[in-house]
């Protein structure tokens, strides 16, 4: 059987370039694991122009936030599925230096221009704690993951394209300018193993830095807040009735798809000091985000095998990053149009020719 691309992995990565390169009318394939795990299973899928205590601008926001929106509405629609959620996100300040500090930032245009003017804290009081008042952010909102990987991987599998296994990397055949895989002949394979692509036998030299994350599932009783809270951690509404999202932790260690108890009690801790209504844990989940160590993602192709290429290293924020990038990915694959000298990785192309020579 013939196609043009076999996408190996069904996360973020792999269903956003899966349906970027179908909809630009390539033939796809997608190989997909039936039971290794899915860091985007887990994401809460938030988008935020504007993060971290120093009110840093994402990198590339005004490149990759109207990308995103167009991409997933495009996605909703075509899919008749609700998977974009706009909301802003309200961060109550822990003491009067943390207003100061914030308030001064909001003055650079290039920030004001993602923050509320007037907020209205009343609104927020019932629900958290904020006796010094919040910042509230705009141009955000999260994006249903989980929804999104079940409804692309139905379109899929009613087109026969979609492949349930462990991709073998030790079944390839290369040819002049193509690729087999078993029954499958490709012009390239596109690599989208997230956290597994350290596994991946042409890949593991890349300089991944790989975070564990947790997140809790959860029921907060006679909350009807829509917007999403963040005071480092971050509590997300799921629906109109009270269940939300709560996350995450970050680690670096012990690096497995286990919950922790100690994860649990952390996030507790931190909600505990700005929720004001009770609720009950109705799960907890874990996942590994394929972050890097220059915290840029991986796109490109292989500098040996041209047949294969990676699409990877979306770290925390997959969900901006990826419609943008497989936009890009594809053009440069098709079209021979540039990659972005950031995400390309024939930036770091020395690592494995350092590999390989001491092999
Ligand atoms: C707790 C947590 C919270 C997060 N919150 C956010 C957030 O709010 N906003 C945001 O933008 N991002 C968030 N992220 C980050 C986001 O989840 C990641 O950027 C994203 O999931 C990475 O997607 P991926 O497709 O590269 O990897 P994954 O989602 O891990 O997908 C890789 C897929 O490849 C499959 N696979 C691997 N090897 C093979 C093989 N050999 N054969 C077949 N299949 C294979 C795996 O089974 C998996 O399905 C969060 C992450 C975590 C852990």
């Amino acid at each position: 059987m013939k196609a043009d691309y076999l996408i190996v992995g069904q996360g973020i990565a792999g269903s956003v370039l899966a349906w970027t390169l179908e909809q630009k009318g390539y033939r796809v394939v997608i190989v997909s694991s039936p039971d290794l795990p899915t860091a985007s299973k887990v994401s809460g899928g938030i988008f935020n122009p504007i993060t971290g205590k120093k009110l840093t601008r994402t990198w590339k926001a005004d490149d990759l936030f109207p990308f995103a929106r167009k991409f997933y509405q495009e996605m909703q629609e075509k899919l008749d599925v609700q998977l974009l959620h706009f909301c802003d996100i309200y961060r109550p300040f822990r003491s009067i230096e943390e207003q100061n500090t914030y308030l001064a930032q909001t003055a650079d245009p290039n920030i004001a221009k993602y923050v509320v003017e007037d907020i209205d804290n009343e609104h927020f009081m019932p629900f958290v704690k904020n006796p010094y008042g919040g910042l509230q952010i705009t141009h955000a909102g999260w994006v249903d993951c989980t929804e999104m990987l079940e409804k692309i991987k139905l379109y899929f599998v009613e087109k026969s394209q979609l492949v349930v296994e462990n991709f073998d990397h030790y079944k390839l055949i290369f040819q002049e300018n193509s690729v087999l895989y078993k029954e499958w002949e490709v012009k390239k394979i596109l690599f989208c193993e997230g956290y597994e692509a350290l596994q991946n036998p042409f890949f593991n030299w890349l300089s991944f830095n790989p975070v564990k994350g947790q997140t809790l599932i959860t029921q907060v009783e006679d909350y009807s807040l829509e917007e999403i809270i963040n005071q480092g951690t971050f509590i997300l509404p799921m629906d109109k009735k009270g269940k939300c999202r709560m996350g995450a932790t970050y680690t670096w260690h012990d690096l497995n798809w286990e919950t922790t108890e100690d994860a649990r009690d952390y996030l507790q801790e931190k909600i505990k000091v700005y929720l004001k209504k009770p609720y009950t844990i109705l799960e907890q989940q874990v996942g590994i985000r394929p972050s890097t160590k220059d915290r840029r993602p991986f796109v490109g192709l292989h500098p040996e095998f041209k047949q294969l290429g990676i699409f990877n290293g979306l770290g925390t924020k997959g969900v901006t990053l990826a419609p943008y990038f497989a936009h890009q990915f594809v053009n440069f694959l098709e079209l021979g149009e540039e990659l972005d000298s950031e995400v390309n990785i024939a930036r770091v192309f020395s690592l494995y020719f350092r590999s390989k020579s001491s092999q």
